[in-house]
């Protein structure tokens, strides 16, 4: 690819090369494309003064092998585990106390103890009436920025095959 557009420079040919805006939207740290999110969600998240936020898209790095949270596109900014306030559950989703529904507290130790307790799990269906009762905030209380239930239903399914249960 030429290093120039061919427009000319009154015409802005400067925002024209693709390296400025094909680069950006990779974690720095490990080169996968991050999904976008909210900037409520970093300030929700964040344990460090706001006064680090800057006017640029962030996005989510979900990779459990990158210690890298959110990053902000177009710069060199980012943010690791130990400037936010919880412990993110795709980069430890094997260990079993880390929130993995952080507005109602689920664990996956707590989904264990329910199914080895009862045979069954009822916390799709608990969560689902915290939904109905509008008492979820996925936006400012998930690191993700978004709703749980598929990370939930993961987890479910994985102790279910671990265990020996059935899916239901
Ligand atoms: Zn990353």
């Amino acid at each position: 690819m030429s290093d120039s557009c061919g427009c000319p420079p009154e015409a802005g040919a400067a925002m024209c090369r693709p390296p400025i805006t094909a680069r950006p939207v990779r974690c720095p740290t490990n080169q996968q494309v991050g999904k976008v999110v909210d900037t409520l969600t970093v300030k929700a998240m964040l344990a460090v003064p706001l006064t680090q936020i800057l006017p640029v898209e962030y996005r989510f790095c979900r990779d459990p092998n990158c210690p890298t949270v959110y990053y902000g596109t177009g710069l060199l900014q980012l943010f690791t585990e130990v400037d936010l306030r919880e412990r993110v559950y795709q980069k430890h989703f094997h260990e079993e106390d880390v929130f993995v529904c952080y507005c109602f507290q689920h664990t996956g130790q707590s989904i264990r103890t329910e199914l080895q307790t009862t045979g069954k799990s009822t916390v799709i269906e608990a969560i689902n009436a915290g939904i109905q009762a509008g008492q979820c905030a996925c936006d400012i209380r998930n690191p993700q920025g978004s709703c749980c239930l598929g990370n939930v239903r993961t987890v479910v399914q994985r102790l279910q095959s671990e265990l020996g249960i059935p899916p239901d």
